[in-house]
């Protein structure tokens, strides 16, 4: 047998436990506790690297879409989510979606979930972007806590089921090709090892690559960089989804406005208290994200401030339907209902991430992706509002069946290309950058680095911009990193941050979240293919 490796060279601490187990989870949003739940029957652990409910989960606001509504069907919900995917969805991985959608939300429901109800007493169903009807079930604006606490509470009565919390996963074990466990610093900051013939990373998402985000500060991409290191294939990565509208008032956190909002009528307006939108897009206020966010951009350059409005709606009903973000707007001294909120785009979602199967096999055996971190095509280039919630559920749950089979790693599918050879060499091309960011180098401070993301791999991108973030990053990834905890979280994010910037610069096209300055337009016949990263080994 091989001798376990990881791609931490360091030897083991004196103080090095090891825990033996059938199945590792990492991560404690809607993905991993639904695959936890599923995977009772065997000894399961979850780690998780915060609090047990810090994660993007605990943040989703307006809801979960599944085609419940009495002028709905799975089939609609997959044409809306192709639609929204701007040609680059896997039509299969949709089908399961939409199809598999209406089962777990309903299973959700019968564990007592609280969604808000209709006069006839059915969950009442919210309209979002993109979304043809009315399909978005909520629990006021904090639907993702309420679904973790129905998740929670079923994950602590499972006797079979261990939570260690601050537990951050910094590597995973390979033997033999497979991935046979993870290692990881405990609260105490001890480094621990846990081996299990299954893992599932469920790590969510990488919004603290970019200097605005909606993420809170435990979404630094880690399952990504960890899977990468490991030589899993990583794919999609230039799709990042900015949310247009997240509060923009100096001193305040970029806390999220929800689409919900303007689904329920409220407007954006510019300065002059115009509704600009119909000047962008002919579906104004409900328009893709990606145009209502670039459309923002383009009004502020051309005319200040853009604000979100609800003054025209009832105020009740304003405080009502969505109590925590009208509390955060009071805490930024503004009144949700009365005031002009001022908003602007923010990273909120990536819809790349590592190269999934529709049960969620990567491209390592033994190793297991769902929820944000997984790339599993369902969104395309662009995800529907209210998918992601529904995704980690969805595929959570597949990916546990799949856990319990026999191991081994998905196929490469035919839409997929590899970048190897000149592709990955694009390294190599990257001239020096035309000036240096804030904070210099060789020593790229962390909010240097976010700042970069957000100038040259953002919104609008171009060939220059991205090559100039390329030298800086690959610059930054060639020094050491410290060996602790700080040093492997700035790993991580500059792990993801270049190869975002690596496969933007590689996709000379715009589609979706993707939007490049200098290739305005979509090229379904050079672009229509999902590329793929796969570090080569020497
Ligand atoms: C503000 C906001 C609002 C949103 N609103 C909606 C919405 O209304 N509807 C919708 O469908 N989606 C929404 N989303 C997106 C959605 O919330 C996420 O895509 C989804 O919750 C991701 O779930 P997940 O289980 O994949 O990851 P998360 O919920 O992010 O969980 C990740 C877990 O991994 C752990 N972790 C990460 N790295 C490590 C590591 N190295 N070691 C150990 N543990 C680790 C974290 O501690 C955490 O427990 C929203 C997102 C945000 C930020």
């Amino acid at each position: 047998m091989d001798r376990p490796t990881t791609n931490d060279q360091r030897p083991p601490a004196k103080d090095h436990f090891l825990t033996v187990v059938d199945f590792i989870v990492i991560g404690g949003g809607v993905a991993g506790l639904r695959a936890a739940i599923g995977l009772a029957a065997g000894r399961v652990l979850i780690l998780t690297k915060a609090g047990p409910a810090e994660g993007n989960t605990g943040y989703a606001q307006g809801g979960i879409a599944a085609a419940l509504g009495e002028d709905d069907s799975p089939s609609l919900h997959a044409a809306d989510t192709l639609r929204a995917g701007d040609g680059l969805c896997d039509e299969d991985a949709v089908r399961v979606l939409a199809g598999e959608g209406p089962r777990y939300v309903g299973e959700l429901l019968e564990w007592g979930a609280r969604f808000d109800r209709d006069e006839r007493g059915r969950p009442a169903l919210g309209r979002e972007a993109v979304h043809s009807v009315r399909r978005v079930l909520h629990a006021g604006d904090a639907t993702g806590r309420e679904i973790g606490r129905v998740l929670w509470d079923r994950v602590r009565a499972l006797s079979t089921v261990d939570v260690v919390d601050h537990a951050l996963v910094t590597d995973l074990v390979i033997s033999g090709g497979s991935v046979e466990g993870v290692r990881f610093f405990d609260r105490e900051g001890r480094l621990q090892e846990a081996r299990a013939p299954r893992t599932l990373l469920a790590t969510g998402g990488a919004g603290q690559v970019f200097r605005e985000t909606t993420n809170p500060a435990v979404a630094t991409g880690d399952g990504i960089a960890l899977a990468y290191h490991a030589g899993a294939r990583i794919a999609d990565l230039e799709f990042v989804q900015f949310h247009p509208t997240a509060l923009k008032k100096e001193g305040a956190p970029r806390f999220l406005i929800s689409e919900a909002i303007r689904g329920e009528g409220a407007r954006l307006v510019n300065r002059d208290q115009e509704p600009f939108m119909t000047r962008y897009h002919p579906d104004a206020d409900l328009a893709p994200r990606d145009i209502v966010a670039r459309s923002i951009v383009r009004e502020a350059e051309r005319n200040g401030p853009v604000y979100l409005t609800l003054r025209h709606l009832d105020e009740a009903y304003v405080r009502r339907r969505f109590p925590t973000i009208h509390e955060m707007c009071r805490g930024a001294g503004l009144d949700l209902a009365r005031d002009l909120i001022p908003v602007g785009p923010a990273a909120h979602y990536i819809m790349g991430g590592v190269d999934a199967d529709e049960w969620g096999r990567t491209s390592l055996a033994g190793l297991y992706a769902a929820g944000e971190v997984a790339c599993t095509g369902v969104h395309g280039a662009n995800r529907l509002a209210s998918n992601s919630l529904l995704e980690g559920l969805v595929f959570g749950a597949r990916a546990a069946a799949a856990m319990q089979e026999r191991a081994h790693p998905a196929a490469l599918k035919a839409d997929r290309i590899v970048a190897r050879g000149s592709w990955l060499a694009i390294r190599g091309h990257a001239s020096a950058p035309d000036r240096e960011p804030a904070g210099g180098t060789p020593e790229l401070s962390a909010a240097a680095r976010r700042d970069l993301m957000w100038q040259r791999a953002g919104l609008f991108r171009t060939h220059t911009g991205l090559q100039t973030a390329l030298a800086v990053l690959e610059r930054a990834e060639s020094q050491p990193f410290d060996a602790g905890v700080e040093g492997r979280r700035m790993r991580n994010l500059v792990t993801v941050a270049t190869l975002i910037a690596r496969a933007a610069l590689r996709r000379e096209e715009s589609r979706g979240g993707h939007f490049r300055e200098d290739f305005p337009a979509r090229d379904d016949r050079a672009w229509r293919v999902h590329v793929v990263d796969q570090l080569e080994r020497t």
